[in-house]
């Protein structure tokens, strides 16, 4: 259950190194000019040709390619044992490419009913707009989605686990034989676990998103998106609507994101460990009526998520006895964990997603009931956030 155990599970299943020095590796050779250790950011839009057509490398357009996007495709690729990375210049902007890539009007796609709310939002109403129909179902009942399964229309499932903010696990393994078995594409958002915590390739899925925003690039200082894919052909049409359309990510976002990466591996240890301690210390607590984190053995997914995870990550939502007023109160009151929308970087977060990164599903089916309170558990002093914690809830 250690991040190590993770590294050399991937590292056996891909013949490859171990994670954590694939985090600080792959893509990332050092500059045979100047032997500069770092490859450098290429801040360039377009490269000279040598005569009509010499192209140095490969490269020819800042939109087509870039080494330093290169760099980072490479990295993502590795991470989660596909052929083929992208990046991107947000992760809806990855989740448009690929849907793009794969959808046609007329199409129908299957998603969790606890989706993050922008991509039930991409779907449904930018998508929704030229011809595509979802049915959002509950993930964990392997019937309702057989059911919702439409053959012939339906394209893609979606899978997001965790989800948010409530964390309930999916069985990734369960939900791509079922799509398999009906030819669907099947998708996983690992943006909550990240790979370090999870491979959903290796459990049967086709392609992974990310929102690199989040736990990869780690600092909360760069917008960023990515697609891990097998096949081939798919990844080429992917690659096309990269190139056709533009939502590249730009060199120095592309640069931020792999030197956050670089640190993954012990940053997921540290967010797991720091959760676990907080979501075992406000469990009981008389303000709280539940802590939904997958470490904790009373959460329902707790022992699918220690099957398909190394690491239970530094997501955790709590329900306030006080109803939303105590909610709203408790995100107003802590101090080290800042209200903000986001998650994933080093600092910690509250959020009260009702009204913040849910207010998009709010009367739909996706809603999220307003006691509840998210915290992105960041990698500070354990003891610290606790008291901060305890601090605020102490005020409700
Ligand atoms: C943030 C997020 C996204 C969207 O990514 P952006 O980088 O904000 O475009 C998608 N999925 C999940 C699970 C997210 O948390």
């Amino acid at each position: 259950m250690s991040t190590a155990d993770s590294a050399t599970a991937s590292a056996a299943d891909s013949g490859a190194e171990g994670f954590a020095t694939r985090a600080i590796h792959a893509g990332q050779a050092f500059d045979p000019t100047t032997g500069a250790v770092i490859p450098p950011i290429y801040q360039t839009s377009t490269f000279v040709q040598d005569g009509v057509g010499g192209l140095r490398g490969g490269y020819e357009y800042g939109r087509s390619g870039n080494p330093t996007r290169t760099s980072l495709e490479t990295l993502i690729a590795s991470l989660e044992g596909t052929p083929h990375g992208l990046s991107f210049a947000s992760g809806l902007a990855a989740e448009d490419t690929l849907l793009r890539a794969v959808l046609e009007p007329g199409s129908h796609v299957v998603l969790g009913n606890d989706v993050y709310g922008g991509t039930h939002r991409l779907i449904n109403r930018v998508h929704g707009a030229w011809g595509v129909t979802n049915t959002t179902v509950e993930l964990g009942d392997l019937d309702a989605v057989r059911a919702a399964i439409r053959p012939g229309e339906t394209r893609i499932l979606w899978v997001e686990t965790p989800s948010n903010p409530l964390m309930k696990i999916s069985d990734i393994e369960a939900l791509a034989e079922l799509g398999h078995e009906t030819g669907l594409i099947v998708v996983v958002d690992n943006t909550f676990a990240s790979p370090a915590l999870q491979q959903p390739i290796a459990l049967g899925a086709d392609v992974v998103v990310h929102s690199t925003t989040k736990y990869l690039g780690g600092h909360s200082d760069v917008i960023g998106g990515a697609l891990a894919i097998v096949d081939d052909e798919l990844a080429q049409k992917a690659r096309f609507l990269q190139f056709a359309a533009g939502p590249i990510s730009a060199p120095l976002d592309a640069w931020l994101t792999t030197r956050g990466i670089k640190t993954l591996a012990v940053r997921m240890q540290r967010h797991s460990e720091n959760a676990q301690a907080i979501a075992e210390h406000l469990l009981g607590h008389p303000a709280i009526d539940a802590v939904y984190y997958p470490g904790l053995e009373s959460h329902p997914g707790h022992e699918l998520a220690a099957r398909q995870m190394s690491g239970f990550g530094g997501m955790l939502s709590l329900a306030l006895r006080g109803g939303p007023a105590a909610a709203k109160t408790l995100v107003e009151s802590t101090s080290l964990f800042q209200l903000a929308e986001s998650l994933g970087g080093v600092e910690s977060l509250i959020g009260l997603p009702a009204e913040m990164t849910h207010a998009s599903v709010k009367g739909t089916a996706l809603e999220v009931p307003e006691n509840v309170v998210r915290l992105s558990v960041g990698i500070e002093d354990v003891a610290d956030l606790i008291a901060d914690l305890d601090g605020a809830l102490g005020r409700l």
